[in-house]
């Protein structure tokens, strides 16, 4: 009986290797991988139905060829990720500028054939340097300020980096050397937090310096206390707006709102910054809403009262600006619209870009007259004031962020302080003319 089973196989082999000896492995790198530092993780995927009898990588540079690594065992998987580190710690030969990495994946299959990949990489071993300005930067919870630093080397990000927050910096205005980076101290910033001036490259290294702050204690702000009491006439509204499907108890149906939505919604705002553009849209102070009263400003701590219970506490991150009904809503400066939608418990919602992830918010509108991409004017009018969204009375919610992080515009409408801290450091063409 063995002899026809032999022949069986002999008849079958040129089928089964045309499926699977012959084969060639398919090998895939993931597409970020462009820059090796000292020890950079190249994770290779490599799909073969044979296994892999060999991997190795080989890097190129300047008609040289330096083998980086290789297996030690074939692997006998099909589908297996290859993981190992390249880059000068184990090629000390390799300079920084460019290269080209090199992998070939040999199958398991009987004739072993190879796979080659190649991409061009830049080498970057040496960290950027960067060195910030040695200005005195008061910090006070909840507003901004302006750095200005050098970054040389090679580098992919830069800034200011605020505990866990990061503000971009930009090329100088008008051509000049060196960076800038508006950046800002959060309301809830714990004191004693260093901001620092940074930049990264693409290899992982990462440097930094610490500005020179002061943080004068006593004169922080200080957050007032509010009671809200919420009638009933109030949640059904708003329950009725911003959860219309909901069931269950409306306290919890309205402290959902006000925790998760509103964090939602914040991060909704927050990812605006990337919808910046990189000069000054504006030459003039910001205003506020004229003839406006003020009914609630930036941090206020708010504790929400129902039937003289205490149910949620929130910060309130704007100022609450009212006039009449249904006023017309007025863009605070010069800039692009890059949101006009509602936004959750905002409601009708306008962001105003003015560049340099400087952004103005204006919500609770019934009414939006302009689109995302519109050019605005100081003071245009872009809609009407209302109660859509959290709100119980016709107000405008007027709030401020910096490359996402909400701050207290009153600095901005101040123009001794925009002179002292922006136009004083870079170029504000026009700035107060
Ligand atoms: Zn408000």
């Amino acid at each position: 009986m063995r002899i026809p089973i032999i022949a069986a196989n002999l008849l079958l082999l040129p089928l089964s290797l045309a499926l699977t000896g012959c084969g060639k492995p398919s090998l895939d790198v993931d597409p970020s991988l462009t820059t090796i530092g000292q020890a950079t993780p190249v994770p290779v995927h490599v799909q073969d139905s044979r296994g892999v009898s060999k991997l190795t990588a080989t890097l190129a540079q300047n008609g040289a060829q330096y083998q980086a690594w290789q297996t030690t065992a074939p692997s006998k998987s099909a589908d297996t990720t290859f993981n190992f580190n390249v880059g000068s710690k184990t090629t000390p030969q390799l300079r920084d500028g460019s290269a080209h990495l090199i992998i070939e994946a040999t199958s398991g299959g009987l004739f072993h054939r190879t796979t080659h990949w190649e991409r061009e990489i830049s080498v970057v071993t040496q960290p950027p340097v960067v060195s910030a300005d040695s200005d005195q930067h008061y910090l006070y919870l909840g507003m901004a300020d302006l750095a200005t630093m050098n970054v040389t080397g090679s580098y992919t990000s830069a800034g200011v980096r605020v505990g866990n927050q990061t503000f971009r910096a930009w090329p100088m205005p008008g051509g000049k050397p060196g960076l800038f980076s508006l950046f800002a101290f959060a309301w809830n910033m714990p004191p004693g937090t260093m901001p620092l001036a940074y930049a990264s490259n693409a290899a992982g290294n990462d440097v930094t310096m610490p500005l020179t702050v002061v943080f004068p204690k006593k004169e922080q702000p200080v957050y007032t206390q509010h009671e809200i009491q919420l009638t009933d006439q109030f949640m059904q509204k708003v329950l009725g707006e911003l959860d219309p499907n909901g069931t269950g108890d409306p306290v919890e149906r309205f402290v959902k709102i006000n925790t998760e939505m509103r964090k939602s919604n914040n991060k909704t705002l927050a990812d605006l910054r990337l919808k910046t553009v990189d000069r000054f849209l504006w030459h003039q102070p910001f205003t506020r809403q004229s003839h406006a009263q003020a009914e609630a400003t930036f941090a206020d701590v708010r504790s929400y009262i129902y039937h003289s219970k205490k149910i949620d506490q929130q910060v309130h991150l704007g100022y609450d600006l009212a006039v009449t009904q249904h006023v017309g809503v007025e863009a605070s400066n010069d800039g692009r619209v890059v949101w006009a939608a509602p936004i959750g418990i905002y409601g009708n919602c306008i962001v105003v870009d003015h560049g340099y992830g400087l952004q103005t918010i204006y919500g609770h509108l019934s009414r939006i007259d302009v689109h995302e991409g519109d050019m605005v004017k100081r003071s245009q009018i872009m809609g009407l004031s209302g109660m859509t969204g959290m709100a119980g009375g016709d107000h405008v919610h007027f709030a401020m962020q910096l490359d996402g992080v909400q701050i207290d515009p009153k600095e901005w409408w101040d123009e001794h302080w925009i002179q002292d801290h922006v136009v004083r450091r870079v170029d504000l063409p026009g700035f107060g003319k």
